[in-house]
């Protein structure tokens, strides 16, 4: 499978201190067979591929950061970034009816689509009119007519001897003169494409002017997703897709090929055969189940949040420097808190699965105690840590404020002094070890 294929190909990557040319090598062709199988577009995943190569090569190790889940951090935004980076709502027409038109191949789940977008709408308190115009199965009809009667919309239809064209015309003409917010026109589907559903399609569309016209890509067709898009795409003229059927076990590689292809959005995903079961499209989920990883990618998102690059550069440098103090090294703590439960963050780098509940327990309650001591300095002793090595009357007056005693000041201020000359005289690699100070 992808994410065990990925583990792999990350080992290769853990331990290296950097990222360069040779050592993504071997990533980079698990990140391009893994996209292949998940059913992404031969030349969709080229171009993906050299991007993140590109990237890859030019990026900072972050301190703190594995390169190989830096590495996996950025083939996930370079996911996100084509996938479209968030997310595009339905268009809403300044002058209403917004007219949505519903394109794609049949059995793909535009008419169940259709009424779940309808749903989805009303949430967001716009009414809508469902427009029946697959005239060739009378099921076809008979469904849209169901389904808006289990969610109370009503469905405009002229039965199956009309002219697909002139039922969406007319259809449009109904819900502007109801005063409808929203009308959703379905539409005939063939199990190829084909030149006359093209035609018509297009004919349509022509007539109603659309505000939307949404593929629906069925996300287990694969491959042929790519070319799906292409053909709709250069003769109708899509606005975005709703990719379908997610409720299976594709892993949603189809998203990366329609939007890459028609560069259109993917707006919604079905994820269900129930009318509730829509939701509106987030590259950034999309990404992490492509790659099935969130756990390292959750890793690598909350490190990136806390630290930019900037002020990870300027508090190594800092901490190599005898300019390191109280504040930087509550900043420190903090970050180290909002990562989650120090264990939870230790049990994330490899190697570090052996440290005791005790001991971790131990290190979080230290950690609470010296927070607490160093919330009770002044801002003067905080920068000068020296103040307090002199001044027992300041160790007393925090002790008292903290709820501990002088002692333990006294310990704090000497294990940080010993800290920093450590790390002063250490060469810098990963996440700075705080000896002392985590009740090792
Ligand atoms: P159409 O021919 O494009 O109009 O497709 P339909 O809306 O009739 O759907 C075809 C089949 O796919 C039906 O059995 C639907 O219940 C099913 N379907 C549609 N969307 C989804 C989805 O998101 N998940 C699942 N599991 N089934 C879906
Ligand atoms: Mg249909």
């Amino acid at each position: 499978a992808l994410a065990e294929r990925l583990e792999s190909a990350w080992k290769t990557l853990r331990g290296q201190d950097k990222i360069s040319q040779s050592n993504i090598q071997d990533a980079l062709r698990e990140v391009r067979r893994a996209l292949l199988e998940g059913d992404v577009n031969l030349q969709v995943v080229k171009n993906f591929i050299a991007d993140v190569e590109a990237k890859a090569q030019g990026a900072e190790v972050i301190s703190g950061v594995r390169p190989d889940q830096q590495f996996i951090k950025i083939v996930y935004d370079e996911l996100v970034q084509v996938m479209g980076e968030t997310n595009v709502p339905i268009a809403s027409a300044d002058k209403p009816p917004t007219i949505v038109l519903m394109a794609g191949l049949q059995g793909t789940g535009k008419t169940t689509a259709t009424a779940k977008l309808a749903l989805y709408l009303r949430k967001q308190n716009r009414s809508t009119l469902l427009v029946a115009t697959d005239i060739y199965r009378p099921a076809a009809i008979d469904q849209l007519v169901t389904l808006g009667k289990q969610i109370d919309v009503p469905v405009f239809e002229l039965g199956t001897d009309a002219n697909p064209v002139e039922i969406a015309r007319q259809g449009v003409a109904q819900a502007k003169a109801d005063g409808v917010d929203t009308v959703i026109i379905d539409t005939a589907g063939r199990l190829q494409i084909d030149q006359d559903m093209m035609a018509e399609l297009a004919k349509i569309k022509q007539t109603v002017q659309p505000h939307e016209t949404l593929l629906v890509v069925d996300a287990m067709t694969g491959q042929e997703a790519a070319n799906l898009t292409r053909t709709f795409h250069e003769q109708i003229g899509i606005t975005g897709a709703i990719l379908t059927k997610l409720d299976g076990d594709s892993r949603g590689g189809a998203a990366l090929s329609v939007r890459q292809i028609s560069g259109q959005p993917i707006k919604f995903v079905g994820v269900g055969e129930k009318v509730e079961a829509l939701q509106p499209f987030y590259p950034d989920r999309m990404a992490s189940r492509i790659l099935g990883m969130g756990d390292v990618i959750g890793f690598v998102e909350k490190a990136q949040e806390e630290i930019d690059l900037a002020d990870a550069e300027k508090m190594q440098e800092k901490m190599l420097s005898a300019k390191f103090d109280f504040s930087d090294f509550l900043k420190q703590m903090r970050l180290l808190k909002n990562m989650g439960s120090l264990g939870g963050l230790l049990k994330m780098i490899p190697g570090m699965n052996k440290i005791s509940d005790e001991q971790l327990k131990q290190g979080e309650t230290q950690l609470k105690r010296t927070e607490a001591m160093i919330n009770s300095m002044t801002k003067q002793e905080r920068t000068n840590p020296d103040l307090l090595a002199k001044s027992p009357s300041r160790r007393r007056r925090i002790a008292r404020g903290a709820g501990y005693l002088e002692s333990d000041v006294s310990k704090l201020v000497t294990d940080f002094t010993k800290m920093r000359t450590a790390m002063q005289q250490m060469s810098m690699g990963g996440f700075p070890g705080m000896p002392g100070m985590m009740g090792g």
